[in-house]
């Protein structure tokens, strides 16, 4: 069976975890954790950047930052993962969530406005597939209604907008290492402050609402509870790990964008017979290499497809269910009809990508696709 995906080591994850492991350090912020953030910062200009255990944890603390209470209301995508809305449904938010784009799953700018209201206090952004959603016109709006922007970049690394890394661009961000992305560490991700204000408050809350990290660095002469937060750094073995990985990202990056430009010139042809629909790339985006994905023309088709894989001993994989309608959400969703979203929900399928994919698996995966279309 071709997997969907396999988690790649570099080969250096065990040295480094030895190395953290024997220092006599194992705990958070230590020599491992720095080094990650260093090299975030270095290589993205990202102003501010702190390691957490995931992703879900990197967008809590977003919530946390931005003071979510009660009742506020927060835009977002509704083809997106749970954690995007949970993070602020945890501190008592109402989701207001938006339409995908026609041409990809990226929340539609030109429905944002219409759901503003007094109450709300940010619209959060999804890259999917680490293409950039267009981030001028959010930006814009996010300006002139005093509202945040977060970025959920969980799958946006070492993507860009117009030149400016994803990640970089609103208030806060948030990155994913979970072992179905481009660069992982088990479980794990980061969050990235470019707002200044933002940045004193973001490493107490990262340490359980204590000044420890001023306290470590010699700012402050003892430390104490300062404000709320929670332990949401991870232990230097994971960051050791993680590390292996980012001195291997351009490798990384450059296998797995050599499988996307594999997929995309061997299916386009199905693109313009009107069988599928590929990722449309905008101008003012990169590729990143994160997924491909093709959406089929209905939910049987899609459903047909994959068992046609699977019976190839290929593993493909539908992606979201509209959060509007989940068991969770769907009594407390305003009623709107999401229409995009849910035919994404129902028509999108991703193909196996992972480092490892061999040149044959590849050729046999598109072959299979093509055979299916005949
Ligand atoms: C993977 C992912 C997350 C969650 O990341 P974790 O590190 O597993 O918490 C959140 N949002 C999006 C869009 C993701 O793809």
């Amino acid at each position: 069976m071709i997997p969907f995906n396999k988690p790649y080591l570099t080969g250096k994850e065990a040295h480094y975890l030895y190395q953290a492991v024997y220092s006599g350090k194992i705990s958070g912020n230590g020599l491992y954790t720095n080094k990650c953030q260093d090299f975030f910062e270095n290589k993205y200009g990202f102003r501010k950047t702190l390691l957490t255990t995931s992703c879900t944890d990197a967008l809590e603390m977003c919530a946390i930052l931005l003071d979510i209470k009660e009742g506020d209301e927060i835009i977002m995508p509704s083809y997106t993962f749970v954690s995007t809305s949970n993070a602020f449904v945890l501190r008592g938010a109402v989701i207001r969530f938006a339409d995908s784009c026609i041409h990809n799953p990226n929340i539609n700018p030109e429905l944002i406005e219409q759901l503003i209201t007094p109450k709300t206090k940010a619209i959060v952004v999804v890259h999917y597939a680490g293409i950039a959603c267009d981030m001028d016109v959010l930006m814009d709006i996010a300006n002139r209604n005093n509202l945040f922007v977060v970025e959920d970049a969980a799958q946006a690394i070492d993507s860009f907008y117009k030149g400016n890394p994803l990640g970089s661009i609103g208030h806060l961000a948030a990155f994913s290492f979970h072992e179905t992305k481009n660069i992982i560490s088990g479980e794990g991700g980061m969050l990235v402050i470019n707002d200044e204000r933002f940045v004193e408050r973001s490493e107490i809350i990262w340490e359980k609402g204590t000044n420890r990290a001023a306290f470590f660095r010699g700012d402050v002469d003892k430390y104490g509870w300062v404000d709320v937060g929670s332990s949401f750094l991870p232990a230097e073995i994971v960051s050791a790990f993680l590390y292996a990985q980012l001195e291997n990202l351009e490798d990384i990056q450059r296998r797995r964008k050599k499988i996307w430009n594999y997929y995309y010139q061997n299916l386009k042809q199905l693109e313009s017979e009107g069988k599928i629909n590929l990722p449309l790339i905008p101008d003012y985006a990169t590729n990143n290499g994160h997924m491909f994905y093709m959406v089929c023309n209905s939910l049987k088709e899609r459903q047909k497809l994959i068992q046609h894989l699977r019976d190839n001993d290929i593993l493909a994989v539908f992606h979201y269910l509209s959060l509007h309608k989940s068991s969770f959400y769907a009594d407390k969703h305003d009623g709107r009809t999401l229409s995009e979203c849910d035919r994404y929900a129902d028509n999108l399928v991703r193909l196996p990508l992972f480092y490892e994919l061999s040149d044959s698996n590849l050729q046999f995966i598109v072959n299979t696709i093509l055979n299916y279309f005949k």
